[in-house]
């Protein structure tokens, strides 16, 4: 049975169609950010999850990971490491390129925010195909992290994320679909 926190949040979420281009159903999580009580079970419901795991570092990806990852990082006991589009982090970094729908792009995170054997946590808003949340557990392995799940508020269901899940290298929490 599903929490009943869930269809409030997911009410609190807008979907505008055509955005940023025809054919895409953007889904626009600042309306949940004005909904304090939304905001708030969005948070509880991740901590409530996590908060028992052993998790030292909440990794964010950007833009809206940065939103969600630091008040979930800071109630369960951990580091906010932000996992950022290029030439954006000021000190020495590791990359991470990764397919988009047309052409790619590029993860970064700096050297020395996290350290071999951590336990983590990835967060963004959204998880459409999984490539961008793949980029950042590729990232955080590379350097010897143990990433213990991907969590979005949102899960556009799509083929390559079943099959991602079928894998167990992801595993979404999705609370609107
Ligand atoms: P993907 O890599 O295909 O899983 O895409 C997920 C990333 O793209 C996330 O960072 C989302 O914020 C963004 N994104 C993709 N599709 C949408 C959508 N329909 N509405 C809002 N954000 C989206």
């Amino acid at each position: 049975q599903q929490d009943p926190r869930i269809a409030r949040i997911s009410s609190a979420i807008r979907v505008i169609p055509d955005f940023p281009k025809p054919g895409i159903m953007f889904h626009d999580i600042t309306t949940l950010l004005l909904d304090t009580k939304a905001f708030k079970d969005t948070i509880d419901l991740f901590v409530e999850r996590y908060r028992d795991k052993n998790i030292s570092v909440v990794a964010g990806v950007e833009a809206r990971g940065f939103i969600f990852g630091p008040p979930i990082a800071l109630a369960i006991g951990a580091k906010f490491v932000p996992m950022r589009k290029p030439n954006k982090l000021p000190g020495e970094v590791i990359s991470e390129e990764y397919s988009l729908e047309y052409g790619t792009d590029k993860m970064e995170m700096h050297v020395g925010a996290v350290e071999a054997g951590e336990r983590a946590l990835v967060i963004d808003d959204l998880i459409a195909t999984g490539g961008t949340l793949c980029a950042a557990v590729k990232l955080l392995e590379r350097v010897g992290v143990n990433v213990v799940e991907c969590a979005c508020v949102i899960e556009l269901l799509g083929l390559k994320v079943n099959v991602l899940l079928e894998a167990n290298l992801l595993e979404p929490f999705g609370a609107s679909r």
